[in-house]
């Protein structure tokens, strides 16, 4: 069921069970910030999820009030992790799906790396 972006944050979603170590994930990278690991229902040969450790609903409620510091810190793991993934060169996507239109399902921001392959003009 897609989310509401606008609503306020609940520490009951399944990412913040896996930031806290309730839930087991396919890790990728982690570092103070961000947490990667690998989507549980791959859509593409190499489909990796990347969090901000910060309480976040979506891109919208994290481009709005995080401190410049984590951004900063969000947008270069995700760029580290495509590259250390050896995505760079044969090329990837990233996708933030942000509220009921877009249908995210998780109410933690999370951005999509899709790679590993050719991936068409679109995901759906
Ligand atoms: P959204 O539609 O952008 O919210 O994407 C949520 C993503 O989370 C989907 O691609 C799911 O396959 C993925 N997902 C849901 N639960 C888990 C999990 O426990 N581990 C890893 N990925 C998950």
């Amino acid at each position: 069921m897609p989310i509401d972006a606008t609503r306020p944050y609940d520490d009951s979603n399944i990412f913040a069970r896996i930031l806290r170590g309730e839930l087991p994930c396919k890790k990728v990278f982690e570092d103070d910030h961000v947490l990667a690991f690998h989507d549980i229902n791959p859509a593409a040969p190499t489909h990796i999820l990347v969090i901000p450790k910060g309480a976040y609903v979506s891109w919208d409620d994290f481009s709005g009030r995080a401190p410049d510091a984590e951004i900063a810190a969000f947008v270069r793991a995700v760029g580290r992790i495509a590259r250390e993934e050896g995505l760079v060169a044969p090329g990837y996507r990233l996708l933030a799906n942000t509220g009921g239109n877009a249908g995210q399902e998780v109410p933690h921001l999370h951005v999509h790396i899709f790679g590993g392959g050719p991936l068409g003009p679109m995901l759906s």
